[in-house]
């Protein structure tokens, strides 16, 4: 017996982080389901992984199912939904759904790199149905800090599901439409059976504020700001880049890009007609003939990133934009936990510069693209669906989301964690299976798995150092020559002032005088005694034990 046919759901990535999302929808008897992929996002790496900048989800899952994954839909275009498309493309292959700006942009971004793969993207529009095998897909518009951000309705035999994506309730999104409250409610009206909805912003109460709020503000700002004005956002934010542009306009004011990845989205959303109306902006090399009232820049590093336009401008480097006392610089966006540190050294950088700097602690000069409690509850109202699993958040966010939705009244509320099968229905829904999950990291150009002891030597190997000590024996286990060392890491001299190289040397010679001659032809055990010796007179010395390496040679 194959069974009868399930509908199920699982998060490989998104259920216990915010970042990396990358959920699936399965339809069929155990064994022979059909899957649908929706998004496939990254998430960046932490001090805890030198050498790595971003964690993709595991997809050994996708393995078994491929020849049954009839699609990867993308919900929107930011990186912790599409971020890993590119990296894990020879998995996936599979056709490829996103609206245009979304297409746009990926296209414009990773996958126009010099090794990237071709990957065919099949462009849907909001308020677009597709049919993939058994599953009905509808792409409904919600508000979010991208253009065309969708929600999914999955339809299948068993019911219906609304995957949220990332959304927010706002009637002035700035670019493109508001979340359609109408479909949504005609939706209700039919019957949701699972609602997998946004975590992010639960834990804050009542409801966000609008982007057209933030626009009435950015445009005072820029008004009556006495000399330049540099703003900085987050790069894809298209509605933040057109409010800015629209006031920058009518304060007679020209706008200069300073950043690689907003003059990519503005390229894209030109080609989108999300800057219809708006002049060409101004070229980079031109800012220093602008006087200062004239001109307002859009610059990338609202996060504090070095190397991008804000960083090298608050450190003085930056090659063409250099701003002076009285200037006013404006944050329009929201450090995301763990880039404090990093945006206030950007910060104080400026301040130091006699800059203005105006940031969401004083005025509403961002706004978040999540929803609310208030505005999570809102929309439970309009679905009023069976099953709700708190997706898009860490694990604080998912226990708060799903304590709403019990106090709301959804019958069965589902705390999943990556990994997690839920049957949907028919019948009691719940977790039934659990199938591997996980990270991987990008490690230059090779994926490892996030496990790997690779990167506690290379903390080991940042904590305290290397060294490497090349020992030339002859068969009979005689020393044939000074053994050769270099260390990598580690002071000169040691507490007591004692040079490092000849507390080293003395530590391998008394070893070798210690080994009688036949255990001196034992290589390995010289190469271990040595170790051993070096590290454990280095720990006396200094209070740390290096990585050391020991080269045995026979001359
Ligand atoms: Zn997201
Ligand atoms: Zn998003």
């Amino acid at each position: 017996m194959n069974g009868a046919d399930e509908f199920v759901f699982v998060a490989l990535g998104g259920l216990g982080e915010i970042g990396m999302n990358a959920a699936l929808y399965g339809f069929g008897p155990p064994r022979r389901r059909k899957w649908i992929m929706v998004d496939c996002g990254m998430t960046f790496a932490g001090p805890d992984l030198p050498g790595v900048e971003l964690i993709y989800p595991d997809v050994s899952f996708i393995d078994k199912i491929q020849s049954d994954l009839l699609a990867l839909i993308v919900t929107h275009a930011h990186e912790d939904h599409v971020g890993a498309i590119a990296a894990l493309w020879p998995r996936l292959r599979c056709p490829l759904y996103a609206t245009p700006f979304a297409a746009g942009l990926l296209g414009a971004r990773r996958l126009s790199e010099p090794d990237a793969p071709k990957v065919q993207i099949n462009i849907v529009r909001q308020g677009n149905r597709i049919e993939l095998g058994p599953f009905g897909i509808e792409f409904i518009a919600v508000a979010h800090s991208i253009p065309e951000s969708c929600a999914l309705a999955i339809r299948t035999q068993a019911g219906l599901a609304i995957h949220s994506g990332d959304w927010k309730h706002d009637d002035a999104p700035g670019v493109g439409l508001p979340t359609d409250e109408a479909r949504f409610r005609e939706l209700g009206e039919q019957g949701v059976l699972a609602f997998v909805c946004d975590s992010t912003n639960i834990i804050r109460e009542g409801e966000s504020p609008s982007e057209g709020d933030v626009a009435q503000v950015l445009r005072e700002l820029i008004t009556n700001a006495p000399a330049r004005v540099v703003i900085t956002a987050f790069a894809s934010n298209v509605a933040r880049l057109r409010a800015v542009a629209l006031a920058a306009m009518a304060a007679g004011r020209e706008v200069v890009i300073a950043g690689r990845a907003m003059a990519r989205t503005i390229e894209v959303a030109r080609e989108n007609g999300y800057l219809d109306g708006i002049a060409d902006f101004c070229a980079l090399e031109r800012y220093p003939m602008l006087s200062r009232d004239c001109v307002v820049v859009l610059a990338t590093g609202s996060q504090g990133e070095s190397r991008a336009a804000m960083g090298r401008i608050a450190e003085g480097e930056h090659p063409v934009i250099s701003l002076a006392s009285g200037d006013r610089v404006i944050f329009s966006s929201r450090t995301i936990p763990g880039n404090e540190r990093e945006v206030n050294r950007v910060i104080n950088g400026l301040i130091l510069q006699g800059v203005e700097v105006i940031t969401d602690r004083t005025h509403l000069v961002h706004c978040s693209g999540h929803p609310r409690r208030g505005e999570v509850e809102r929309f439970y109202g309009w679905l009023r669906p069976q099953v709700a699993i708190p997706a898009h958040g860490e694990p604080l966010h998912l226990y708060e989301h799903a304590r709403v939705a019990r106090a709301i009244g959804v019958p069965n509320v589902v705390p999943a964690r990556n990994g997690d099968m839920v049957l949907l229905g028919p019948g009691a829904p719940g977790m039934i299976d659990e199938i591997a999950s996980g990270r991987v990291v990008q490690d230059g150009t090779v994926i490892v798995p996030l496990g790997d002891t690779v990167f506690q030597e290379r903390r080991r190997l940042a904590y305290a150092g290397v060294v490497s000590i090349a020992v030339a024996l002859t068969s009979q286990g005689e020393l044939a020559g000074d053994p050769d060392v270099l260390t990598s890491g580690l002071p000169a001299r040691m507490r007591d002032g004692a040079a490092t190289d000849k507390l080293i040397d003395e530590a391998i010679f008394a070893t070798l005088d210690s080994l009688p001659r036949q255990r001196r032809r034992d290589f390995d055990g010289v190469s271990i005694a040595i170790e051993r010796a070096v590290r454990s007179s280095l720990q006396a010395a200094w209070g740390k034990r290096p990585q050391v390496h020991v080269l045995i040679v026979l001359v």
